[in-house]
């Protein structure tokens, strides 16, 4: 297969794993997000990928080769980790110009590739100037194309956006996607920040203590997220638990709601409900009954908090389908099949 393959991957440092059977499969010209809380070995994962660190078992192929102990110079790759590391005496074309230097590149393919690149990244122009004269954006972008001087089969990034400010992270993260789909480069990005990746990513891999708890599409993470781990980590959501009885009849916080099943044979499930899937109704059939506790106005969006039986459910809705409610008002909340994403635990 071309593309990197992760078979059984496991880290330990000392008694402690850091990285539990991973298996994971990374199509050529993808880009995968690793995601996760501190601490869920995303970045041991990426330093493995990298031969920074050896695997404790299991392999990594690239491109169907297995590279588990090749060392990191000989894996062909690009890398850009959160503190830049760029030569802050050189100019930015020679920064860029760097690696291929080390490989004894002809001068003018050096100059032809540091141009290329410096128009890719938005600097042409850019090649005499220090780099300490760079703004943080403009570091960040010549700090990628360094690490693509090369062509690598694979690019691998840990955090590279984290010291940037807000908007200007949000304007990178844009940057970065386009540049990979131009270059059609495989590449994997660490990150804590899920609204990043699920900008950038093909395929976000959700991780936590050490384990993949789901690898699928940023909306298929979202809409159908594997668990309530998951659920709750990436976006808002509403985690309630619902019971059936022996006649698969289900109530949500002691309250039926007809049409809702559960897996066959489970006497009890968490469901996960999105804010802006919860509608708000009339009291009545069909939905649970609450009251309504706090209405938060943000102006793009009007955050609604529903007390039902002690829970909170938080209902989110844009100001043109404003809910006609104010506080201490009973109001019905619907939980139709559809809305509901019955979870494994
Ligand atoms: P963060 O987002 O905070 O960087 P992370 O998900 O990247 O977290 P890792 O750095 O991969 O997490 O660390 C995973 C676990 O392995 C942590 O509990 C960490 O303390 C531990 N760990 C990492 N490197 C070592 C090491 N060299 N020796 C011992 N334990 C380590």
């Amino acid at each position: 297969m071309s593309g990197l393959a992760l078979q059984n991957v496991v880290k330990e440092f000392g008694s402690f794993r850091a990285v539990n059977n991973v298996e994971l499969t990374v199509p050529h010209g993808t880009f995968v997000c690793m995601l996760g809380p501190s601490g869920c070995g995303k970045t041991t994962l990426l330093r493995m990928i990298a031969g920074l660190d050896l695997p404790t078992g299991g392999a990594i192929r690239l491109d169907g080769e297995d590279i588990t102990h090749v060392p990191t110079h000989k894996r062909n790759l690009g890398m850009v980790f959160q503190s830049l590391a760029l030569f802050p005496h050189l100019t930015v074309g020679e920064n860029i110009a760097y690696p291929l230097r080390i490989r004894k590149a002809p001068k003018e393919d050096q100059k032809r590739r540091v141009e290329e690149l410096l128009s890719m990244i938005h600097l042409a122009g850019y090649a005499d100037r220090p780099v300490s004269k760079l703004s943080g954006g403009q570091r960040q972008r010549v700090a990628i194309a360094r690490a693509l001087a090369i062509s690598p089969k694979l690019f691998l990034l840990d955090e590279p956006l984290s010291a940037l400010d807000a908007k200007l992270r949000e304007a990178m993260q844009v940057e970065l996607r386009q540049l990979q789909q131009q270059l059609g480069i495989t590449t994997i990005v660490v990150t804590h920040d899920q609204r990043e990746a699920m900008t950038m990513a093909d395929t976000v891999v959700v991780m936590n203590g050490g384990e993949i708890r789901q690898a699928a599409s940023p909306i298929e993470i979202y809409r159908r997220p594997a668990d309530s781990f998951v659920a709750d980590f990436i976006g808002q959501t509403n985690l309630i638990e619902a019971e059936a009885d022996t006649q698969g009849h289900v109530s949500v916080l002691g309250q039926p709601v007809p049409g809702l099943a559960l897996p066959a044979g489970a006497a009890k499930a968490t469901l996960s409900i999105r804010p802006e899937d919860v509608h708000l109704t009339a009291p009545g059939a069909g939905a649970i009954s609450g009251t309504v506790t706090f209405v938060r106005d943000l102006g793009g969006t009007i955050e609604t908090f529903v007390d039902v039986a002690g829970r909170q459910i938080v209902a989110v809705s844009t100001p043109r389908e404003r809910p006609d409610v104010t506080v201490g008002q009973q109001v019905g909340v619907a939980l139709t099949p559809d809305v509901c994403v019955v979870l494994r635990k």
